[in-house]
Order: C-alpha cells, then structure tokens, then sequence
C-alpha cells in the first residue's frame, strides 16, 4: 500500500508526529493510565525498546474494561498544542501536503482533531476495531524495516521521497528516532530534539505550533 496519491500530491511533504507533538502529552499514554488495570507497564517496556508497539497495545487494551464511549469522552477533554490548527492552515496556503504519520491508532487521533473542528486531515496510523469480544488492531504501515514500531516512518518518508517530494517532519519522541537521516528536514522537540544533537543530525527546536511557524524554512 503507498500513502502517496499521485496526481494531487505536492512535491513538498509536511508529515507530523500526533502523541506529544500535536498533544500536549502522549495520548495513549493518558489512555493507559486512566483505564488500563496495567497502567504504564507494557508502555515502559515499550520505551526501553523490550517490545514492540503492537505487544505494548494488545498487552495493555487486554486490561482495559472501559467502553469506546467512555474513552471517547476522557479524550473529549484534551487539548492541542498552541497553534496546531494555525499550523495546518498554514501548510495548506503553501500547497504543502499535509499528514500526521504516528504510532498510535487513527481513532483516537481523529476523535480529538474533530473536537477541535479539524475534519479531512490524512491521518496514516494503526487501526483499533472494538467488538464485543474485546479489542482488535491492524498495522496497515507496519514494516520489518523497523520492526518494533506499529508504523513504520521512514517507509513512508521514503514513499514520497521515491515519487520526487521532498519531506519535512515534525516530532518529539522515541518512535520518531528512525526518521533521522530519511527525511529532508526535522523539526523536534523533547527527546528526538536530544537524539538528533546526539546524531550530530541538524533539527529545529520548536516549543509549541506558533514558534514552529516563526521558524519555517522552506525545504
Ligand atoms: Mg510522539
């Protein structure tokens, strides 16, 4: 499967990270915390690199009893970072595309963008189904390039890259790490701004979506 439609992409990509790029927090994280028995368990065996993303959700949703409801209004609380929205505007006055590429799972991601009334975004993330025997998952952009990640970002970078566009990206954490070195330009916070110095890999820090407009380069 390839993310790219041909004829209407630019040939300039913005693909942003969602978990504690676009949120404040990371998201699934909360999720966990609040309705998981296990809490944070498999979520930190996950950041010390022991499982992998697809363990870490199926582990830790098979200890959640909540219902999608009320998920759904625990998520309904939650804020963007400042400028999110001013940020996706911005990309579409600049006929770039636009998409959010994460770890995580599309439902909870659209749930909070329709909250903040930001409808029609390409979202490329794993899939949740939730059926009367519990929670089921897909992993759609899954790929053993990068076997420990539900989505695997530099497959995608790539896909567009291949097809002549040039691809800046957006993040902040340990499931952004394999974009280091595939994209053309990155713009970090947190611990991928820590990974790229590490790298000695060029990254503009950003704190939030307005000083990420104030420090645009074109790409
Ligand atoms: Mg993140």
């Amino acid at each position: 499967m390839s993310p790219v439609e041909r004829s209407t992409e630019s040939n300039k990509v913005v693909l942003c990270d969602f978990d504690g790029t676009l949120t404040p927090f990371i998201v699934i994280d909360h999720l966990y915390k609040t309705f998981a028995q296990c809490g944070l368990e498999f979520a930190e065996r996950w950041e010390r690199g022991e499982i992998s993303t697809m363990e870490e959700m199926e582990s830790t949703f098979a200890t959640v009893t909540a219902s999608r409801e009320e998920m759904e209004s625990e998520l309904a609380k939650l804020e963007l970072v400042p400028g999110a929205s001013n940020f996706i505007s911005f990309c579409q006055e600049r006929g770039y595309s636009f998409a959010i590429v994460s770890d995580g799972l599309q439902w909870y991601i659209e749930y909070i963008l329709q909250q903040h009334g930001i409808t029609d975004i390409k979202i490329i993330a794993s899939q949740i189904y939730f059926k009367t025997n519990g929670f089921h998952f897909s992993y759609p952009w899954y790929n053993p390039e990068v076997p420990l990640r539900s989505t695997s970002k530099p497959t995608i970078i790539r896909h567009y890259q291949e097809r002549g566009s040039r691809v800046a990206f957006i993040g902040d954490g340990t499931s952004d790490f394999e974009v280091v070195g595939v994209a053309d330009s990155i713009y970090a916070r947190r611990k991928l701004a820590e990974y790229c110095q590490s790298k000695g890999v060029p990254a503009i820090a950003f704190t939030d979506f307005f000083d990420l407009i104030a420090k645009w380069q074109e790409f």
